[in-house]
């Protein structure tokens, strides 16, 4: 796979894409520290899309078409520490030196899925898809795990607008894998270390339409119905959808839907619950291809609700991911009892899917380990409302309940190396 750095051609494009006052405001955090390189800016793909982008942006000053929703007056007064928005995002990109940036995907409202990554990537040196070299009785042949790899974590930003969280979470890792601290200036240097003994991929928003769809910030201090508002969005007679029934309809299109929440692409996809054998959304795509390619141990999709942290089992996986999820359950609920932040008992014991009716949902991570075997699984984080009987979290919280789940995920990672071949011990390093 070939991989760019991003460069000032890219920076000018993306800002292009804002509003004219985050375009201003993210042109000038740019203009110290664009990394743009003379001599790389002849290239046609970026020349192209430095074209493209542009009359896209012509187009849209000309139509007038509002592509973000503006900020509530409760968001407007956040730590510093707290970034969760795309100008930020494109900030926060543009800023990388130690990692390369790459655009995965554009969605269907045209706006850029990034990619950064982390460590050199490994050739696994795979004969066959994963799925055929598991009906070969060997997952070795998709990709050559002995335990001496680097082990290979890919984290998913939220693909729900409204989940916001998980992209402050990120955009501190980010911070940390290029200065050893996060936003607040607090060092990380476990992590640190460790996100150089690991290839690490870090998609800082899953579906950038549906968080433009979401006007807010943050959740700290509001009301959970006005959360379902904005992420379930509305039915004709004022009242929201809700979860989980919301999900009976798919695309969400239709009589029922009087306002489209963020729980969706501009496709009206969740992207939770494409269609795996034949995706709509070029979202997914680009995430079953990223995993394909890089043959992740690791994969985590980052959520949000009102509950406390919860690391979730995983439906319609091998038992032997399940009792890793239970195990790295059990660690990240000690490392949040430590810290006094909310927590579960212990992790989610496995068991077997559909002994009822009706039966559990091949989603997003269900699919993407059968694409590449890596344990995947989603984290759902709460978001600080204020409604009774969730878990009133702040935004230092909030930020530690993300970095800490990074920091016991890479930990395990490097201390457990992946080793797909279980009849012979790993060569000497
Ligand atoms: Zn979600």
């Amino acid at each position: 796979m070939q991989r760019r750095k991003f460069l000032a051609s890219d920076a000018l494009g993306s800002a292009a894409l804002l509003s004219p006052r985050r375009a201003a405001a993210a042109d000038a955090a740019a203009g110290a520290k664009s990394p743009g390189s003379p001599a790389l800016r002849c290239d046609a793909w970026l020349a192209a899309r430095a074209v493209r982008v542009a009359l896209l942006s012509l187009s849209l000053a000309v139509c007038g078409v509002a592509q973000e929703a503006a900020a509530p007056a409760a968001a407007k007064e956040l730590p510093g520490f707290w970034r969760t928005r795309l100008d930020q995002i494109e900030t926060t990109v543009r800023s990388v030196k130690k990692g390369t940036v790459s655009v995965l995907a554009e969605s269907p409202g045209r706006r850029n899925v990034y990619l950064v990554a982390y460590g050199a990537a490994e050739d696994r040196k795979g004969t066959a898809n994963y799925n055929s070299a598991t009906g070969g009785r060997s997952p070795f042949a998709y990709a050559r795990k002995d335990g001496t790899q680097k082990p290979v974590v890919f984290l998913l930003g939220p693909v729900h607008g409204q989940e916001v969280e998980g992209i402050a979470g990120l955009i501190n890792l980010i911070e940390i894998a290029e200065t050893g601290r996060d936003l607040r200036g607090r060092e990380w240097a476990e992590l640190a270390a460790n996100l150089v003994r690991c290839r690490v991929l870090i998609v800082p928003c899953g579906s950038p339409d549906a968080r433009a769809r979401c006007p807010y910030d943050s959740w700290v201090g509001l009301d959970l119905a006005e959360n379902a508002r904005i992420g379930m969005g509305t039915r004709p007679d004022g009242s929201n959808h809700a979860w989980p029934s919301v999900k009976q309809i798919h695309p969400m299109r239709g009589p029922q839907v009087a306002t489209l929440g963020a729980y969706w692409n501009d496709s009206q996809v969740n992207l939770m619950h494409d269609e795996w054998f034949d995706p709509m959304a070029p979202e997914t795509q680009s995430f079953f291809r990223l995993a394909r390619d890089e043959a992740p141990d690791y994969i985590v999709s980052l959520h949000s609700h009102a509950v406390a942290p919860d690391l979730m089992q995983t439906a319609y996986v091998p038992w032997t991911v399940k009792e890793t999820l239970k195990t790295l359950g059990d660690r990240l609920y000690q490392r949040y009892a430590a810290a006094g932040l909310p927590h579960r008992p212990s992790g989610s014991v496995p068991k077997e899917d559909g002994k009822t009716f009706p039966p559990p949902s091949f989603n997003l991570v269900s699919a993407l380990h059968h694409a590449c075997g890596a344990v995947a699984f989603v984290h759902e984080t709460p978001c600080g409302v204020r409604t009774p009987p969730y878990p009133k979290v702040n935004h230092e919280q909030l930020l530690d309940i993300q970095l800490l789940l990074y920091d016991e995920l890479l930990r395990y990672a490097v201390a457990h190396p992946v080793n797909w071949r279980p009849d012979q011990p790993p060569p000497a390093r």
